[in-house]
């Protein structure tokens, strides 16, 4: 790993969406509940990686799988990869990832592009969570209405654009989902992923200088203090799912499902085993590969299937578990 790369990739365990690959870290849009900051992330640094490094990098990654069945890659969670300042540096990493083969996800706020055949065959999430206070709380990112106009142009480039309906914040986006989620429609949208506000006390004294009424977050918050947490609102996520599927939208609860959806694979992060799963009609289970032995043999681990689990003999490393789990996509256990 050189000192290059800070953003680790070759270490960085996969989170939920897919493994994270920056190629920037940090953000210059100023979005109100935005968590970059909380990080400690302060301007934007693009990465000084080539596509060649980076793949290298993550190749090393002693979590990753290779493969269109293989780890998830999601790029966006701490930059805006579309933005002008970072958009040469995402397509170099979008045609370095393409050889891989793996499923690639961008998260993105940005507008309609010159050229969008580099996210030909990507699913990107353009995100959406107000049209009426989005001047107060994303002061620095494109209006709604140019963020739908990417839907629509990336619609008919041939990728796999979703509306990312995220974060929900109390009081504001619930009151607006229907509209949004009918815009998103009309211009090409193939499915939402709604999705939750994380706080800190920061963000929350961001979001009260914005001028929003906060009343309602601060009643679902839990404690505040530095640690970003999830505010309770699994209420509003599942109305504003059911408004999708009112909509004829596709709803989802998770981005690593519209991954999933996008490429047809079954979704690596087993949504369907863990409770997760919205019947998007990706049909997960009928695509389970039938390679448990050999995904066995490959990492050198003892084991065997029972009842849709693979019971693995420890001690086992958690990237070998991460690892089995994504090539059988099955739960894995490790028993003593
Ligand atoms: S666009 Fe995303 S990364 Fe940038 S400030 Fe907004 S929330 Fe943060
Ligand atoms: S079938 Fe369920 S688990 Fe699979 S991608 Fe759809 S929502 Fe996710």
């Amino acid at each position: 790993m050189g000192r290059k790369d800070p953003s680790r990739h070759a270490y960085r365990k996969p989170r939920p969406c897919g493994l994270t690959v920056h190629p920037a870290l940090g953000c210059s849009l100023g979005c109100v509940y935005c968590y970059v900051p909380e990080m400690g992330i302060r301007g934007v640094r693009v990465s000084e990686l080539s596509g060649e490094e980076l793949v290298r990098e993550i190749r090393a990654n002693p979590y990753f799988v290779e493969g269109r069945m293989g780890t998830f890659l999601a790029i966006g969670s701490v930059c805006e990869p579309l933005h002008p300042m970072v958009f040469e540096k995402t397509v170099e990493f979008i045609e370095a990832l393409k050889a891989l083969g793996n499923p690639i996800q961008v998260a993105t706020k940005w507008r309609a592009l010159e050229d969008p055949s580099p996210l030909r065959e990507v699913n990107v999430l353009v995100s959406v969570c107000t049209i009426r206070h989005a001047e107060a709380l994303e002061p620095g990112a494109p209006p709604p209405e140019e963020r739908m106009e990417l839907i629509k142009q990336l619609r008919k480039a041939g990728a796999y654009p979703y509306l990312f309906l995220r974060p929900i914040i109390p009081g504001v986006t619930e009151a607006e989902a229907a509209e949004i989620l009918r815009v998103a429609r009309d211009s090409g949208a193939l499915g939402v992923v709604v999705g939750s506000l994380r706080v800190t006390k920061r963000i929350v004294e961001r979001l009260k200088r914005s001028g929003v009424d906060c009343t309602e977050v601060l009643r679902r918050a839990p404690k505040l203090d530095s640690r970003q947490r999830y505010i309770r609102e699994l209420d509003l996520k599942r109305r504003i799912m059911e408004e999708a599927r009112r909509a004829g939208l596709t709803a989802l609860g998770q981005a690593c499902c519209a991954s999933a959806r996008s490429y047809g694979v079954p979704c690596a992060g087993l949504c369907w085993a863990r409770g997760r799963c919205s019947s998007c009609g990706n049909a997960c289970l009928s695509k389970l590969p039938d390679n448990v032995n050999e995904a066995l043999r490959e990492l050198g681990l003892e084991g065997e299937e029972r009842d849709g689990r693979i019971l693995v003999k420890g001690p086992v490393s958690n990237a070998l578990v991460v690892r089995l789990e994504t090539m059988a996509r099955r739960v894995v256990e490790v028993v003593r």
